[in-house]
């Protein structure tokens, strides 16, 4: 053989073994692929099951709510309603339709809007993270309206707090009412006990009296919140600020509760006061400063000392009311001033709570502010802010 022949048999041989070597990798590239192909095809069934189950999820749950949802897309258009979307508005159209054809009602529109243009601030305010509030009629009924904005749209909540709101008004009128009541056949009680106490009696009558005298007391300052309560309520509790001298203020309001200290053999004592004028509705600020006198009256252990002090601070007056009773439970701390609240009522006297919700509407009506604290010593301080009258 010649050696071009045997160039020729090299040759031959080396093209049959790239040749054998690409099948074979061609081979294991289709399995591969086709490896890969079922590994998508099971991700993708399994992503598709998810999502039904995700969405029937969504569906019970439209159902089971008593509120109506609707989803609205950024151009303002309802992409989804709950059932209860159709018993209150009808059926939703397939096409596309605006919220405010679907709805009727240019408020939703312009809630939606807000609620967009507070999502697409650039620097979005801390409170806006929260979902937006506010109230509405549709069809003669009141809906608390709560909307979520999310990428591509807004969710609306509409609730109806119809029934809710005659609830709060029959409420406000049962306490306005009992309030009054009370009042008249109470103050005539008291008067006759005072009359009664002013004659000798044999020393078991004269510890009846006193303590007959004890419960018309608590009686009376019940009624008294509930008249001040249900006045809050209904707007008439306005208060007038006038330049008032603290001292004069705050003595009085002390002096009041002397008689309910001495009783409970607790020693009521002020440290040196500030003399300046702060702006107040004396009537007002007694009211919220003798809540909260009585409550460290009340909570005190006898013999203890309720001590309270003031002081000035740039343009505010601040008011402490120190007692030694046995302090309010840190889980209790923020709630102590909601209407009718009340803490362990094993631990408590009577009440109806609502001594510091009064007297916090009346300090934040004085533009000032009322918190709580226990004190180092595990009893509970009370501290309130007014605006200096000699400051503005
Ligand atoms: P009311 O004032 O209507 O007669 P109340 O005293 O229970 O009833 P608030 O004055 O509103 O209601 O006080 C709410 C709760 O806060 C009280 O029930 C009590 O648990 C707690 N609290 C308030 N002041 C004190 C205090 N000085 N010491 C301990 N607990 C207090
Ligand atoms: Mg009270």
């Amino acid at each position: 053989m010649t050696s071009l022949t045997w160039v020729l048999i090299l040759a031959l041989a080396l093209t049959a073994t790239a040749f054998t070597r690409h099948r074979l990798q061609t081979r294991r590239d289709a399995a591969a692929l086709n490896h890969t192909i079922k590994q998508l095809r099971h991700n993708l069934e399994t992503a598709i099951a998810a999502s039904k189950e995700n969405s029937a999820r969504w569906q019970a749950a439209g159902n089971a709510l008593l509120e109506v949802i609707l989803f609205v897309d950024t151009n303002l258009n309802v992409r989804f309603g709950s059932p209860g979307a159709e018993d209150l508005f009808g059926m939703m159209p397939d096409t596309d339709v605006s919220l405010v054809s679907y709805t009727r009602s240019e408020e939703l529109e312009q809630f939606c809007q807000e609620a967009l243009a507070a999502d697409s601030l650039e620097e979005p305010l801390e409170n806006l993270e929260e979902p937006l509030e506010w109230q509405t009629q549709i069809h003669e009924r009141t809906f608390r309206v709560r909307a979520q904005t999310f990428e591509g749209g807004t969710a609306l909540a509409l609730t109806d707090v119809s029934r809710l709101q005659y609830l709060d008004q029959a409420r406000r009128d049962l306490v306005a009412n009992i309030s009054h009541e009370l009042r008249t056949p109470l103050t005539a009680i008291r008067l006759l006990l005072e009359t009664l106490e002013s004659r000798e009696h044999p020393a078991e009558t004269s510890s009846a009296l006193e303590n007959i005298m004890v419960e018309t007391e608590t009686l009376q300052h019940m009624a008294q919140e509930l008249l001040d309560i249900s006045r809050i309520e209904s707007g008439r509790a306005s208060v007038k600020l006038v330049s008032t001298e603290l001292t004069p203020l705050v003595k009085t309001a002390i002096n009041r509760f002397r008689p309910q200290a001495e009783r409970n053999a607790i020693l009521l004592r002020y440290d040196a006061l500030p003399e300046t004028p702060v702006l107040a509705d004396q009537d007002q600020l007694h009211r919220a400063l003798g809540n909260v006198l009585h409550n460290a009256i009340k909570f005190s252990p006898e013999n203890s000392l309720v001590n309270v002090r003031a002081t000035t601070e740039d343009e505010q007056v601040r008011i402490d009311v120190l007692d030694s009773g046995p302090g309010i439970p840190t889980p209790d701390l923020p709630r102590i001033f909601e209407r009718f609240y009340r803490g362990d009522r094993s631990r408590h006297g009577a009440g109806t709570g609502l001594g510091l919700a009064i007297a916090k509407h009346v300090i934040q009506a004085h533009g000032g502010t009322i918190w709580a604290e226990n004190t180092p010593s595990g009893g509970t301080q009370i501290s309130l802010t007014l605006i200096r009258a000699d400051a503005t």
